[in-house]
């Protein structure tokens, strides 16, 4: 079926947008949403996990014990890399597997860090960039999970940058400041050639 990866920045308005399309009857797949489930009580990367570093990493009801890991792959980026080596691949399947069993005219794909991690842009038929200034996503990410500027910052800092994400982009919304109206005609505009393109 016909994929438009939807990334942006965090605090871009990605999850905003993604319910737009969502409200047109567009399937969503959410690698997120994926990556926290295989994680979740007893979720399919937890047994290469436990195996690799050790059940003092998963939690008593079967999930992983994020603070824990969290705390190791910050300091030891070797840690961090075997832990992508298990749960990225999984995350890929599962989402392959979404994609495929989809019901709609086409599908959006929400991957935050689809220009990070170098392989998605294949993956998908089209790449929609949520585009906006960093200091928006600095006010939008303090109050939305009440932030330090200096925590907010260092979030970005790990992710690409604005200018490598809109060169990666077929597509760019403009949420800076944009109303809802303005946001909801730019995915109309969006859904209608996506509609077009995916020949349905
Ligand atoms: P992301 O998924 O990219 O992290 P969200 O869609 O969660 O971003 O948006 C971040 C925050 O900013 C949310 O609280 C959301 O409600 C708010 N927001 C997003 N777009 C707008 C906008 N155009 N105007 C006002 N607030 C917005």
């Amino acid at each position: 079926m016909f994929a438009v990866g939807l990334t942006g920045g965090i605090g871009s308005g990605k999850s905003t947008v993604a319910d737009l399309f969502a409200a047109h009857g567009v399937p969503l797949v959410d690698t997120d949403l994926i990556a926290h489930r295989i994680t979740a009580p007893h979720g399919i990367a937890m047994p290469p996990i436990a195996a690799e570093f050790g059940e003092a990493f998963v939690a008593p009801d079967g999930s992983l014990d994020r603070a824990r890991m969290r705390a190791l792959v910050f300091s030891d980026d070797s840690a961090r890399k075997r832990l992508e080596g298990i749960t990225h691949p999984l995350i890929r399947a599962e989402t392959e597997r979404e994609q495929r069993e989809a019901q709609g005219p086409y599908v959006i794909v929400v991957v935050p860090l689809l220009v990070e991690s170098g392989t998605w842009k294949t993956r998908v038929n089209r790449v929609l960039t949520v585009d906006c200034s960093v200091e928006t996503q600095i006010s939008r990410v303090m109050s939305r999970n009440n932030f330090s500027r200096e925590q907010v910052l260092a979030i970005i800092a790990r992710q690409a940058t604005r200018e490598a994400r809109l060169a990666a982009a077929d597509d760019v919304i403009d949420n800076d400041n944009a109303p809802l109206d303005a946001l909801t005609a730019q995915v109309d505009t969006l859904h209608r050639v996506y509609l077009s393109l995916a020949g349905a």
